[in-house]
């Protein structure tokens, strides 16, 4: 409990008060479920619209310094880039009605470097610094963009920024390993960590971050993997142009991967699955093994579609399976069964030869 209490201390809090109290009382009772491996917790409130412009200015008399400035535009640019989803998008412009300010007074606990208020979404947030030199009950804070000589301590203003603009977003904080052998998952962390520690620089969102901004906002396009944080299950289906054929004959195969409708895939349900390798693979009867017989062909007309075109020469079983790449949070998945029976012909149309 010692220790517990110990490492909360040392947390450069930048969260609410109330909800830093709860996430407190559960460490130490050891509660805190195992949840790694899984996108960021959902916070309250409303989301953004998908691709919504969020405008923000620096709150009047409370103008960050320039490298601050530069640190917490770059963290915006930082979100939109590597948002991996349709979430939000972060412009600072003037007359933006999302206020960031730096110094006092803030909307942060006691012990917070940085803090957000994301009630006023979908039409406006609040976002607040400390000023480099604040002194807190366990030293002075020092932002690393602030020092003419960076030096081990500080805190990166762009990758705290990044935190806030997460929160902003809808992300509550990642829960990481005991050991936070997981910490590189996330950005959006309740601990931010002074350099050099590990992750203490990170400028980009964490796929785990991304995972539930994917969950909430979507993908972007049918064709962009799955946040690997994520097990999204998946439906392949088949179709054949015909299931009885003379020998000869021209089969086409039409296969169609989605995403379930599972209520754990929320925005990601149903959604077409494109650019994926699809293999077709035959058998002859339902005691052999699978073989497979080629990779079918992506659409370009049609999201989620996959065509292949084959001359059977004998009756067999066909079936779809989708393989996911290494790098896309997919479930494999496989279709029905589609039979096709081949049958001899006679005539000049026939090809020579007997059947197989
Ligand atoms: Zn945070």
């Amino acid at each position: 409990m010692n220790r517990a209490l110990g490492i909360l201390r040392s947390v450069r809090l930048r969260r609410q008060p109330s909800i830093f109290a709860s996430v407190m009382v559960a460490a130490i009772l050891g509660a805190t479920p195992a949840l790694a491996d899984q996108a960021d917790p959902l916070l309250g409130g409303k989301p953004w619209a998908q691709d919504q412009a969020v405008g923000y200015a620096w709150r009047s008399g409370q103008v960050p310094p320039a490298w601050m400035a530069v640190a917490i535009d770059t963290a915006a640019a930082d979100a939109n880039a590597t948002r991996a989803s349709r979430a939000a998008v972060f412009v600072r412009m003037t007359g933006g009605t999302s206020l960031v300010a730096y110094g006092e007074p803030t909307g942060c606990s006691t012990a917070g470097i940085a803090c957000y208020n994301r009630s006023g979404a979908p039409s406006s947030f609040r976002m607040w610094f400390r000023a480099h030199g604040y002194i807190f009950d366990w030293g002075t804070l020092r932002w690393c963009q602030g020092l003419a000589v960076i030096a081990n301590g500080c805190f990166d203003a762009e990758n705290v920024a990044l935190d806030e603009f997460g929160h902003v977003q809808i992300l509550e904080h990642h829960v990481n390993e005991a050991d936070g052998s997981d910490y590189l998952d996330a950005v959006v962390q309740t601990v931010s960590r002074a350099r050099p520690a590990i992750g203490w620089n990170v400028h980009a969102l964490g796929r785990c971050d991304t995972a539930r901004l994917q969950l909430e906002y979507d993908r972007a396009a049918p064709r962009d993997p799955f946040s690997t944080c994520l097990a999204i299950e998946t439906a392949t289906t088949l179709k054949s142009s015909s299931t009885s054929v003379s020998i000869g004959a021209t089969v086409q195969f039409t296969a169609t991967l989605r995403t379930t409708g599972a209520t754990l895939n929320r925005a990601l349900a149903n959604d077409p699955v494109s650019a994926r390798t699809i293999t077709l693979q035959r058998r002859t009867n339902s005691g052999q093994a699978w073989s497979s017989i080629g990779t079918m062909v992506p659409s370009n007309s049609i999201e989620g579609t996959y065509a292949f075109t084959t001359s059977p020469t004998a009756t067999y079983e066909w079936r779809a399976v989708f393989t996911p790449a290494a790098g896309d949070g997919a479930v494999a998945s496989f279709s029905t069964i589609v039979k096709i029976t081949v049958s001899g012909c006679s005539g000049s149309g026939c090809p020579s030869g007997t059947l197989p």
